[in-house]
């Protein structure tokens, strides 16, 4: 398909998802940009409702990268335990606490590069607290979500979150690259999951290449 095509096609499917999910959002409960930066290292390989559930206890014991730094891995590992992975995100949690810390004066950097320099921090973390905190564009988030969408509705064909985004980047248009991945994620969840997704009722259908009504076959079945 034409790249030309593509887009129109692109600015049709988020006219659609925004009319559908009026309050997309981010759904990682934070107050600041401290915050969702912790919350988004907790939601790797997890759901973003645990997360809120453990956050809810975290952001009153620890408000500040000091605080973190104050108490020893076992009793964060304790206190983010069901967020899974614990061990590895504890490291991260007070690596970066550690450089807001001696670098940032405790704040967080509003650039990408510098966000990228934190342990634990790859691109998706850093484009979560651009866009969410400070509604910086600096790129799209891919998540599980992201991913199925975009290979359903043929926006991209590539495996990996990397190649994705770039897809993602040449199509949509920027002054909805934060907004995108909430619009996709709440589909995601509502009607096109990952498995029976149901493309009977589904806004996307007409501009779809995966519905069953189309194909015969389920996607991800
Ligand atoms: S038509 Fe089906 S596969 Fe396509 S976006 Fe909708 S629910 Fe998903």
């Amino acid at each position: 398909m034409a790249n030309a095509d593509l887009k129109e096609r692109v600015r049709k499917i988020i006219r659609l998802l925004k009319r559908t999910y009026p309050d997309a959002k981010c759904s990682l409960n934070h107050s600041n940009a401290f915050e969702l930066l912790i919350a988004t290292i907790l939601s790797a390989q997890c759901t973003d409702a645990r997360v809120n559930i453990v956050t809810q206890d975290l952001f009153r014991k620890y408000r500040s990268p000091e605080d973190y730094l104050k108490v020893s891995e076992k009793e964060l590992q304790r206190d983010i335990r069901t967020t899974g992975f614990f061990r590895n995100k504890t490291k991260s949690i007070q690596g970066t606490a550690k450089v807001l810390t001696e670098q940032h004066s405790g704040e967080v950097p509003e650039t990408i590069e510098e966000l990228l320099e934190l342990p634990g921090v790859a691109r998706k973390t850093a484009n979560v607290v651009l866009g969410n905190a400070f509604g910086i564009s600096s790129g799209v988030v891919v998540d599980t979500h992201v991913t199925r969408l975009s290979h359903r509705l043929d926006l991209s064909t590539q495996k990996t979150a990397e190649k994705i985004e770039q897809d993602l980047i040449a199509i949509v248009p920027k002054k909805d690259w934060v907004l995108f991945p909430h619009l996709f994620i709440s589909h995601g969840r509502a009607i096109c999951r990952a498995r029976n997704p149901i493309c009977a009722e589904c806004v996307l259908e007409k501009l779809c290449p995966s519905s069953y009504l189309k194909t015969g076959v389920m996607p991800g079945s």
